[in-house]
């Protein structure tokens, strides 16, 4: 018997699959081909789920995200060459947003290297730059090894993409089982706190603040940070500003969210708690005349190089942001002091709120067509359910969209990022859909797409409906990039013989019917030009949970953002 199983064979696709499952690895997403698909049919038939995507991008894109909404990272699988580089794009989103990602990249047979094999690159040297750690394993024993090394080095400190590279000829080779050895799971990220002097210090200095502000980035919504940050909100009375990806750790709607009064609090702020947000450009970089030239930043974060980065710190909280806000609310809790509500401040940034809130309500009751901005927002906002996951995409319409859709629940919006990457929204849809159908079931992704921004990953439509996932995705339509032309506009353009010499760069073709595409895979599609039937639409999709569905807004099409206070960098006025 001994003898027998001795000389059982098992084949590198197998060893592969059974390492990621080993990894707790749940979900795969990628496109097949030579030489990985063997891989996909393994891991499935260990239960591993796999999501046949229709571009490696958006299937990277996908991975990233369960990566950030479990903890734990997706694996995008994908073959040699073109099927690398096309997923090269999400690797670079994943790292520049901090989420766990691992890649599996087929490679050329080992034997013809450098010699012109079919899709030959150099994968390994080509994804270093877009990830923490990149490796080719050297023989079918050392792939769970390599595999276990990326999986824990993708969570493990601060969190982003690896890559693991399998020769074609790994795939199907055969190796007796008991040369197979497979490396334990990985155990969650070991906690690290702050120095008990530095928070000590921290919290002198938010005592002692007269304008405080916390910001709440997507690392505290990565760290499930949301008990202790909404505890310090409240028994201190603190006002907070979520980043875009931050909304939903304390709720939208608590009284003490000033993202009604975004810039003001940014400027006049004295003390700024960071958890888990970088002073990038999303936060004009901590500078002035966005901020005051004294404020006080507390950087809370896991990554020691991002400390300090742009301005000098007033306190640095190295640590995991969940136990570092613990550690400030122990520390805070020795006296019985509180912020006080009636302050100044409050009153500020209170009437600041109001006035942006009836600003933007002003514009939504417009009942001009076609529709603005506001208006659609408005109408899709009274009917979003609370639990609901948020994607977005587009310029205008993530950024609008943004500042009117609430989250009241963390990690449950996902939008382009600190990358700005247009093309994101279907692949993060899909993933929230898989996350939402296996952890919070009844749980509803909505898709809010510009139109532009539909484009880049628009074929995924049909995945969504090949999976049936109850996806709604809107598109809110403007027939272009930032700005589009309308019929008549477009109309002059055509007495014109050669297009490409006069159609302004932003456009698209107006009226596309984006809703067609929806319905040519099965699932239920909407034109709508109106509030009502926007309305109407809206309602029976969320009341029909066995299919998506896409609803094709259309809005006038030199629709804007309402006027800011700053006109410098409105792009980045996130
Ligand atoms: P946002 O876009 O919301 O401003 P960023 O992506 O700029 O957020 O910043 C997120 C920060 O959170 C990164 O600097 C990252 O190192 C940090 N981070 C990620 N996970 C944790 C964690 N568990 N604890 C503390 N910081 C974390
Ligand atoms: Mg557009």
């Amino acid at each position: 018997n001994f003898a027998e199983r001795s000389e059982e064979q098992v084949s590198g696709a197998k060893v592969i699959a059974q390492a990621l499952k080993t990894q707790d690895v749940e979900y795969i997403f990628g496109i097949v081909g030579i030489p990985v698909t063997e891989i996909a049919i393994a891991a499935q038939q260990l239960g591993i789920k796999y999501i046949g995507m229709r571009n490696e991008q958006a299937a990277c894109y996908a991975a990233s995200a369960i990566g950030y909404l479990t903890g734990r990272p997706g694996v995008c699988l994908v073959v040699s060459g073109p099927g690398l580089i096309h997923a090269l794009g999400g690797m670079a989103n994943a790292n520049m947003n901090c989420w766990p990602l691992l890649m599996i990249g087929g490679s050329s047979e080992r034997n013809q290297e450098t010699m012109g094999a079919f899709q030959e690159f150099p994968q390994v040297e080509a994804c270093r730059l877009y990830t923490k750690f990149s490796a080719r394993p050297s023989s079918i024993e050392a792939i769970p090894f390599v595999i276990e090394k990326a999986v824990r080095t993708s969570i493990y400190g601060r969190p982003g993409a690896c890559y693991v590279d399998i020769p074609a000829d790994f795939v199907n080779l055969q190796v007796n089982v008991n040369s197979l050895k497979y490396t334990e799971c990985c155990m969650s990220p070991p906690i690290s706190m702050a120095e008990t002097s530095a928070v000590r210090m921290a919290a002198s200095v938010i005592r002692n603040a007269k304008q405080p502000l916390l910001i709440i980035g997507k690392g505290a919504a990565y760290a499930h940070a949301e008990e202790n940050i909404k505890k310090l909100v409240e028994q201190y009375k603190l006002p907070f500003l979520p980043t875009p990806m931050g909304k939903g750790v304390v709720p939208d709607n608590h009284p003490n969210c000033v993202g009604a009064a975004r810039s003001r609090a940014l400027q006049f702020a004295d003390v700024i708690v960071l958890f888990g947000a970088r002073l990038n450009w999303i936060l004009h970089f901590g500078l002035p005349p966005r901020y005051q030239p004294d404020v006080k930043f507390i950087q809370v974060d896991i990554c020691a190089e991002e400390l300090g980065n742009n301005v000098k710190p007033t306190v640095t909280l190295l640590g995991d942001v969940s136990a570092v806000s613990k550690q400030l609310l122990e520390e805070l809790d020795k006296t019985s002091w509180e912020y006080p509500p009636e302050s100044k401040w409050w009153k500020t940034l209170r009437e600041k709120m109001k006035s942006n809130e009836a600003a933007s309500k002003e514009l939504a009751s417009k009942k001009s067509l076609p529709m603005n901005y506001y208006t659609v927002f408005y109408h899709v906002q009274e009917q979003l359910p609370r639990d609901c996951f948020v994607v977005s995409e587009g310029a205008n319409t993530m950024d609008i969209g943004r500042t009117v859709l609430q989250n009241y629940l963390p990690r449950h919006r996902l939008d382009a990022g600190t990358f700005g990457t247009m093309g994101v929204g279907l692949g993060f849809a899909i993933a929230a859909a898989m996350v939402a159908k296996d952890r919070h079931p009844g749980q509803r992704v909505i898709c809010v797409e510009g139109d532009s921004a539909f484009g880049f990953s628009g074929m995924e439509v049909e995945t969504i409906c090949r999976y049936n996932l109850p996806i709604i995705l809107l598109v809110v339509n403007n027939n272009g990039i930032y700005q589009g032309f309308d019929m008549d506009a477009w109309k002059e353009t055509l007495k014109f013989q050669d297009p490409t010499a006069v159609v302004p760069p932003m456009c698209l073709l107006p009226n596309s019917h984006y809703e067609q595409i929806m319905t040519a895979f099965g699932g239920k599609g909407y034109f709508v030009e109106t509030p009502e039937e926007l309305q109407k639409s809206l309602r029976q999709s969320l009341a029909d949970t066995s299919k998506p569905s896409l609803i094709n807004i259309m809005i006038e099409p030199q629709a804007t953002r309402k006027a800011q206070d700053f006109h410098w960098l409105t792009r980045s006025n996130m």
